[in-house]
C-alpha cells in the first residue's frame, strides 16, 4: 500500500499599501484604535461606490510575474457572497473567473509547485470576542488582499513550510507585504486529501480544508494531524465515501487538532456574479512590460549568480540571499573588491560567521549603512597575510560594523595582531600545560584531545596566537 498526501495551499498576503483595496482609508490596521479607519465604502453603507486602488492592482500582477504567472489582458471583479458579521456587505469583492494572473510555477529545490492563479480581493473586518460578547472592528475591512492558490503539488508539511517560506521570501523581497504569519498579514488555508494505492486500486479520502492556523509550525502540524486522521479513518471504514465538495475543518491549537466546522460546501454556494460598480480591467503588452521593468532580482537569479560568478556555494548563497538586505549589505561590502573571487570567499565566511551570527545573538536585522567596504577589505588583507587570526577577523568585522573603528588600530590597541613568534607562543604553552594537567593526562590516553588544550591557549591569547603554531608547540612540549 502507498500512502501519498496531495497538499495545496491557499496563502493570503495583505499588501502594505497605504490606503484600501476600494476606498481611500488608511490600510494600516494593526494596533489601531477600533472602527477609526472606515468610510461608507468599507462599512458597506447603502450607496457606497468602490473604486480600486490602482498601486494594489499593480502589485498583485507584480507578485504574479514573479511567481512566472501570465497575467489576463482583461480582467474583472466578482462579488462572493456568504453571510458573516465582519463583512458588512454581505459579500467580499474579489476574482474568480478573470483573476489578474494565472499558472505559475514556485521551484522548491528541483520540484515545481504549480500556482494557479494570483488574484485580488478585499480582507474582511475582524471579530473581537471578550468576555460573553463579540465586538466587530472594521479598520482590517477592505485592505487589499492577494490569494495565491497553488495546484495540489506538496506532498509533506516540510514541503508545505518550505513553499510558505518561499512565497513569503518573494513577497518580502518585492516589498509589497510584511508577510507575517504571527502577526496575520501572511495567512494559509491547506487543503489536503491522501492518495492511497492498493494493489491495482486508487482511492482519495474526501478534501479537507483547515482554517484558523496562525504560525508556521501550526501548519505543518496540523497539515500531520489531518493526514493521520484520515488515513485512520480510512484504514476504519475501509472504503471511500464519494464526495466532490470539501470540508472545512478548523484547527484547534490548544487540543493540536482539526475539528469539523462545515460539510460540502463548493464555489456553488457563493453565488459569484460580475462586480456591476467596477468596470472590467485591462491590462495592456506595454502595461505589463512597465509592471515587469520595475522587478527586482529575485532569490533564485540572485542565488545562482552567486554560484556562477562569485563561486560560493549554494548553501551560503541561499543564506545570503535570505532577504534582500542581506544580499544588498553583502554586495556593499564586497564593492571595492567585487572581481576577486577569493576575497569575496572570505568575506562570505566573515559575513556568513562573523556578522551574521552576531546579528542573530542581538536579534537584529542587518543595516547596509553600517558595512564599511574599506574597512572588510583592510580585514580580508589583515586575515590573508596571517596578522590576524580568522577568529580576530570575525571579530573585527562586527567591531567595524557596530561601532566604526577602524580595524587595524582597534587590532593594535586590543592585542589582537596574530603572535606567530615561537618564543612568545611556548611562553603561553607551557603555562597553559601547567595550569590544566587533568588535560595533559587525557592528552596522553587520547593524543586527539589536544583541542582543548589548543582552546586554552588561544583564549589566554585573545584569539591573537596563530593556532597551527599553538597546536604544533603544544604537542611538541607535550611529547618531550
Ligand atoms: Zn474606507
Ligand atoms: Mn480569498
Amino acid at each position: 500500500m502507498t500512502i501519498t498526501p496531495i497538499i495545496g495551499i491557499e496563502a493570503h498576503i495583505e499588501l502594505k499599501t497605504k490606503t484600501k483595496m476600494f476606498c481611500g482609508c488608511d490600510a494600516s490596521h494593526f494596533h489601531a484604535d477600533p472602527n477609526t479607519h472606515t468610510c461608507p465604502v468599507c462599512l458597506g453603507l447603502p450607496g457606497a461606490l468602490p473604486v480600486p486602488n490602482k498601486t494594489a492592482c499593480e502589485w498583485c500582477i507584480k507578485l504574479g510575474l514573479a511567481l512566472g504567472c501570465r497575467v489576463n489582458h482583461s480582467s474583472f471583479f466578482e462579488r462572493k457572497n456568504y453571510f458573516y458579521p465582519d463583512l458588512p456587505k454581505g459579500y467580499q469583492i474579489s476574482q474568480y473567473l478573470r483573476p489578474f494572473t494565472v499558472d505559475g510555477i514556485l521551484d522548491l529545490d528541483g520540484h515545481k509547485i504549480r500556482i494557479n492563479r494570483v488574484h485580488l480581493e478585499e480582507d474582511t473586518g475582524k471579530s473581537v470576542h471578550l468576555g460573553g460578547d463579540t465586538l466587530l472592528d472594521f479598520n482590517r475591512s477592505g485592505v487589499p488582499l492577494v490569494e495565491i492558490v497553488s495546484e495540489p503539488d506538496i506532498n509533506s508539511p516540510e514541503e508545505a513550510k518550505k513553499y510558505l517560506l518561499k512565497v513569503q521570501q518573494v513577497v518580502r523581497y518585492l516589498g509589497i507585504s510584511d508577510a507575517d504569519i504571527e502577526k496575520g498579514s501572511m495567512r494559509c488555508e491547506p487543503t489536503i486529501n491522501i492518495k492511497i494505492e492498493d494493489g491495482d486500486q486508487t482511492f482519495y479520502t474526501p478534501l479537507v480544508e483547515i482554517k484558523n492556523v496562525a504560525s508556521l509550525t501550526g501548519v505543518m502540524t496540523a497539515i500531520q494531524f489531518e493526514i493521520d486522521r484520515q488515513i485512520a479513518q480510512f484504514q476504519e471504514d475501509k472504503i471511500v465515501k464519494n464526495s466532490t465538495n470539501k470540508t472545512t475543518r478548523g484547527w484547534d491549537a490548544e487540543k493540536q487538532q482539526t475539528f469539523l466546522q462545515r460539510e460540502k460546501e463548493g464555489s456553488a454556494d457563493y453565488r459569484y456574479f460580475p462586480e456591476p460598480d467596477i468596470p472590467p480591467i485591462e491590462f495592456t503588452a506595454n502595461d505589463v512590460e512597465a509592471v515587469k521593468s520595475t522587478l527586482p532580482e529575485m532569490p533564485d537569479q540572485k542565488i545562482k549568480r552567486y554560484i556562477n560568478d562569485f563561486g560560493l556555494s549554494d548553501y551560503d548563497s541561499n543564506l545570503i540571499c535570505e532577504s534582500i538586505d542581506s544580499s544588498e549589505a553583502f554586495e556593499y561590502g564586497i564593492s571595492v573588491f567585487s572581481t576577486e573571487k577569493e576575497n569575496i570567499k572570505k568575506f562570505a565566511n566573515l559575513y556568513i560567521n562573523g556578522l551574521k551570527e552576531h546579528l542573530n545573538k542581538e536579534n537584529k536585522e542587518i543595516e547596509k549603512e553600517k558595512i564599511n567596504p574599506e574597512q572588510v577589505f583592510k580585514v580580508i588583507k589583515m586575515a590573508s597575510g596571517n596578522v590576524v587570526s580568522s577568529s580576530v577577523a570575525k571579530n573585527l568585522i562586527v567591531q567595524s560594523y557596530e561601532f566604526g573603528v577602524d580595524v587595524e588600530n582597534y587590532a593594535k590597541e586590543n592585542n589582537l595582531i596574530q603572535v606567530s613568534d615561537t618564543i612568545v607562543i611556548e611562553e603561553m604553552a607551557k603555562k597553559v600545560i601547567t595550569d590544566n594537567p587533568k588535560a595533559v593526562a587525557d592528552y596522553r590516553k587520547k593524543p586527539l584531545s589536544v583541542g582543548f588544550l589548543v582552546g586554552q591557549l588561544m583564549k589566554a591569547s585573545k584569539g591573537s596566537a596563530n593556532p597551527t603554531l599553538a597546536k604544533e608547540i603544544l604537542e611538541k612540549l607535550l611529547s618531550q
